[in-house]
């Protein structure tokens, strides 16, 4: 954050224009966001190709990384895997795969992530993961890690992963207190963690004074904030009620009355969330991690306007094309 004058109201009124102002339609694009993408590994063909073609989508646009959700049961791990592998195999993005605690033994998760280790992966989202059952009571496995900050050392022990964690803006459902959260987001920075990415928050504000109050409990690695294009506003309001994230008042007027009509849905969650990211910038964010739930169209058009453009690749310069540059536009999707 830049370091705002606190002795002088007007000063500090001054600046707080001058931040806003930065976010206005007319403003200069900014020209040093960086942007990573997470996807869900698919269950079914038609999925699949849903995901592959939203991958090739948004691919161009060179993310810092792109990352594979896990959950639990053995087939859904299974197709974590694969999609991991697939992006290693077939295009030139780097992957990030997640990891959960959940129903595993600190063996079995350790082989997990040492496979991963040896195909080539080096960055991990490690997770405590949600409860299977239908109590919703998490309960850890008795041979396993039982939070996050324990896989996170476990992972250290296995190799020099860059390792990511989760935060919680509004404070994770299950935390005792505010307190109580970031002393645990601490504790997942002290066992090795190198930065966090956020749950979606749509009240800026909140995600601000989250990060401020991270940054006095001595929390200085990275914190990414997680934005949640919003492509079906009923299922992120009803989902929003599980994972903690508050739908304020003025997100429910604004998607009012467009169940039925996609076109403008899509056009009002679009500005929408380009706002939010350019608020965000304004105050000093320049990485975005996009919830894509494995649909490209409202990410690109929200990058875009964040001036996250396609780069040109080196088959887009036809005057020179060495051969290791053609097998490089082989491997790229
Ligand atoms: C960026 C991101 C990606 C995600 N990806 C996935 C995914 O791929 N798969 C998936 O299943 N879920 C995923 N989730 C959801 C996540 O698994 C849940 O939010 C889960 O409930 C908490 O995970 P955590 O790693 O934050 O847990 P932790 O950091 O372990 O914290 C969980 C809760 O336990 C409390 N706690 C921690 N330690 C202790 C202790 N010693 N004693 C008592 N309480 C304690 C914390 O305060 C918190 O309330 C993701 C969440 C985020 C933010």
């Amino acid at each position: 954050m830049p370091n705002v004058p606190t002795d002088n109201l007007h000063q500090v009124a001054a600046f707080g224009r001058a931040a806003i102002s930065g976010t206005s339609v007319a403003a200069p694009l900014p020209d040093d966001v960086e942007v990573s993408f997470e996807f869900f590994p698919p269950a079914t063909d038609g999925a699949e190709d849903r995901l592959w073609n939203s991958i090739q989508r948004l691919a161009p646009l060179n993310p810092k990384y792109v990352s594979v959700t896990y959950g639990a049961g053995g087939s859904t791990r299974e197709r974590t895997h694969s999609t991991v592998k697939r992006l290693l195999d077939e295009t030139d993005l780097l992957p990030a795969a997640h990891l959960t605690c959940v129903d595993a033994t600190t063996g079995e998760i350790d082989k997990v992530a040492q496979d991963y280790w040896d195909m080539g992966v080096r960055h991990i989202v490690a997770l405590r993961g949600d409860p299977q059952d239908t109590s919703g009571v998490y309960k850890p496995h008795p041979g396993g890690y039982a939070f996050a900050c324990d896989l996170v050392s476990g992972l250290r022990q296995i190799g020099d992963f860059n390792i990511s964690v989760g935060a919680y803006p509004e404070v994770h459902p299950e935390a005792r207190s505010a307190k109580a959260d970031m002393d645990n987001l601490k504790r997942k920075i002290d066992a090795g963690a190198d930065q966090a990415i956020t749950q979606y928050f749509f009240d800026t504000d909140v995600y601000l004074r989250f990060v401020d109050q991270a940054r006095a409990a001595g929390i200085w690695v990275p914190i990414i904030p997680g934005i949640m294009p919003i492509h079906n506003f009923k299922k992120v309001a009803n989902f929003s009620k599980r994972c903690g994230a508050t739908i304020p008042r003025w997100l429910i007027d604004l998607f009012d009355g467009l169940e039925d009509d996609p076109e403008t849905h899509k056009l009002v969650a679009a500005s929408l969330v380009a706002e939010q990211c350019r608020t965000l910038h304004a105050f000093g964010d320049k990485q975005f991690h996009f919830y894509t739930l494995n649909q490209a169209d409202l990410t690109y058009a929200i990058c875009h306007m964040l001036g996250v453009r396609p780069k040109p690749t080196a088959g887009d310069d036809d005057r020179a094309e060495p051969d290791n540059q053609q097998s490089k536009k082989q491997k790229a999707i």
